[in-house]
C-alpha cells in the first residue's frame, strides 16, 4: 500500500481498521486538555476500562464473604489464577497445563534457574545477549555466585557487529556451537527492549537444544507483541510480565512457561510451596508433596487476586481480539510509523536515524543525532510519551490495541516542529 502523510490519509486507515473500536476500551492520560499519542505500552500498557470493576468484584466478596470467598466467591479465589492461564496460553502458543500466572518476572527467572540451570563438570556456562535488561543481567550474575562460579568466565554474551545496532543470528548459532559441550545454557530476551529486535527463538531454541543446553526466554517485551509458538519451538522454559504488552497494570504478575516434556520429570527439581500441590488433597495438609503434574507445581502461594483481577480483565480482551487480528494491525501501524518517520527525516535533513531491524515486533527504536533531550522533552511537553534511552535513544511502541494511525500522523507533526524549533 501507497501510504501517504496526510491526515485524511491517516484517518482513512483508521475508519478501515476493525481494531479501532477498542481504543474506547482504555483510559488514555491527557496533557493539557488532550488525549496523549501514548508510544509506551511496551513500558506499562493503558489501563482497561473495565479493570477496576474486576477488582471491585474482589473487594465486595471480601466484604460480604470474607474467608468464604475462597471458595464461594462467584469466581473463587483458590483457583483464580486458572482462569488466566487458558487465555494467556493462546497468547504464547502454549498448553494450558505448560503455563501458569504468578509472581513477578524477576522472581520467577530466578525459580526457573533452580529448575533449568544446574551446572555440572565442564557444562557450566550461559549464553545470553549483551547489554540484557539489567534485571536479567543481575539475576545470572547472582545465580552463577551461587554455583560458586565466577560470571566473567561463566557468561558467554552475545555482542553485536562493530558499527551495527543488531545481533545476527548466525553469531547467536555459530556461538552456540562453539561453546558446545561447555553451555548448561541459552537465556535472551526473545524481543531486545532498546533495540526493538525480535530474535529468532525457533532456530536458537534448536540449535541449544542440539549440544544438550537448555533454552529458556524471557518475554518481557513479546508477550502481547509477537507471535509466539513455544511448544511448538520446544523451547524448555521461559517467563514474562503482563505490565508492558499485557496492560494489566503497575509491577503486575508474571507468567511462566515450562514445556510439557519437562511437567513430569521428577528429575527436574524445583522450589516448592503448597500452591504447588494437587488441589484434590491440598487441604489435607499432608507433609509430602504431590505435585499437580503441570506448570502449577511451580507455583508457591496462594493466589494474589487483587493483582490477578485487572491481569484478567485485560486477558478477556486479547482473547476476544485474538493474536492474529492485533498483529495484522501491529505490522500496519508500525510500518505507517515507519513511513512517516522517513518522511519527517527527508524534511529535516538526517536529523535521525532508525536502529530497530526487520525483524521486529510493535517498536520502533530511533537514534537521535545531534538534538536528545531537549526534543524529547518538547515531545512530553506536546502530549506524546514515549520514553528516552542512554545514549540518545527515543522508543516508540505503537500498541495496536488503542493506538491509531491519525496519532502517527500528528506524532509526525510534532515531531518535525520539535526538530525545527531544537
Ligand atoms: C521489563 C523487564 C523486566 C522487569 O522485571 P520485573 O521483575 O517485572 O521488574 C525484566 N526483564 C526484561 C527483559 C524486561 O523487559
Amino acid at each position: 500500500m501507497q501510504f501517504e502523510n496526510t491526515l485524511g490519509f491517516s484517518q482513512s486507515l483508521d475508519k478501515e481498521d476493525r481494531l479501532s473500536k477498542y481504543r474506547e476500551q482504555f483510559h488514555f492520560p491527557k496533557v493539557k486538555g488532550k488525549q496523549v499519542i501514548y508510544f509506551t505500552g511496551n513500558s506499562l500498557g493503558l489501563q482497561p476500562k473495565n479493570a477496576p470493576s474486576f477488582v471491585n468484584d474482589i473487594m465486595e466478596d471480601w466484604a460480604n464473604l470474607a474467608v468464604e470467598g475462597h471458595f464461594h466467591a462467584e469466581k473463587p479465589w483458590w483457583d483464580y489464577h486458572e482462569r488466566l492461564a487458558k487465555p494467556m496460553a493462546k497468547v504464547v502458543g502454549a498448553r494450558e497445563e505448560e503455563v501458569c500466572v504468578m509472581n513477578t518476572l524477576t522472581v520467577n527467572l530466578h525459580l526457573l534457574m533452580v529448575s533449568f540451570y544446574r551446572p555440572q563438570g565442564k557444562r557450566t556456562k550461559i549464553i545470553c545477549e549483551e547489554k540484557a535488561f539489567p534485571s536479567d543481567q543481575y539475576m545470572l550474575q547472582s545465580q552463577v555466585r551461587h554455583h560458586g562460579l565466577d560470571p566473567d568466565e561463566t557468561l558467554v554474551e552475545i555482542k553485536k557487529r562493530e558499527g551495527e545496532h543488531f545481533w545476527r543470528t548466525e553469531d547467536v548459532l555459530s556461538k552456540i556451537e562453539e561453546v558446545g559441550d561447555e553451555l548448561a545454557l541459552v537465556l535472551i530476551g526473545g524481543v531486545n527492549y532498546y533495540n526493538g529486535q525480535v530474535f529468532d527463538m525457533e532456530a536458537i531454541t534448536k540449535a541449544g537444544k542440539k549440544v544438550g543446553a537448555y533454552v529458556g526466554w524471557d518475554l518481557a517485551h513479546a508477550a502481547g507483541n509477537i507471535e509466539l509458538q513455544l511448544h511448538d519451538w520446544g523451547v524448555d522454559f521461559a517467563a514474562w510480565c503482563s505490565y508492558k504488552y499485557m496492560n494489566s497494570g503497575p509491577g503486575n504478575a508474571s507468567g511462566i512457561f515450562i514445556h510439557q516434556t519437562h511437567l513430569k520429570n521428577q528429575e527436574i527439581p524445583r522450589f516448592e510451596g503448597w500452591w504447588g500441590t494437587k488441589k484434590e488433597t491440598r487441604f489435607l495438609m499432608k507433609p509430602e508433596f504431590e505435585p499437580t503434574g503441570t506448570a502449577d507445581s511451580w507455583q508457591l502461594s496462594n493466589p494474589p487476586v487483587l493483582s490477578l483481577a485487572p491481569y484478567l480483565a485485560s486477558l478477556e480482551m486479547f482473547e476476544e481480539v485474538g493474536m492474529a487480528a492485533l498483529i495484522e494491525k501491529r505490522n500496519r501501524i508500525v510500518s505507517y510509523l515507519e513511513f512517516i518517520l522517513k518522511e519527517i527525516d527527508k524534511e529535516t535533513t538526517g536529523s535521525f536515524e532508525i536502529i530497530t531491524p526487520e525483524d521486529r515486533g510493535c517498536q520502533l527504536s530511533v537514534f537521535l543525532h545531534g538534538q536528545g533531550r531537549q526534543l524529547f522533552d518538547y515531545l512530553m511537553e506536546n502530549g506524546v510519551i514515549t520514553d528516552w534511552r542512554e545514549p540518545n535513544v527515543i522508543r516508540l511502541a505503537p500498541a495496536p490495541f488503542y493506538c491509531s494511525y491519525e496519532d502517527m500522523y500528528r506524532f509526525g507533526q510534532i515531531l518535525k516542529e520539535g526538530i525545527l524549533k531544537n
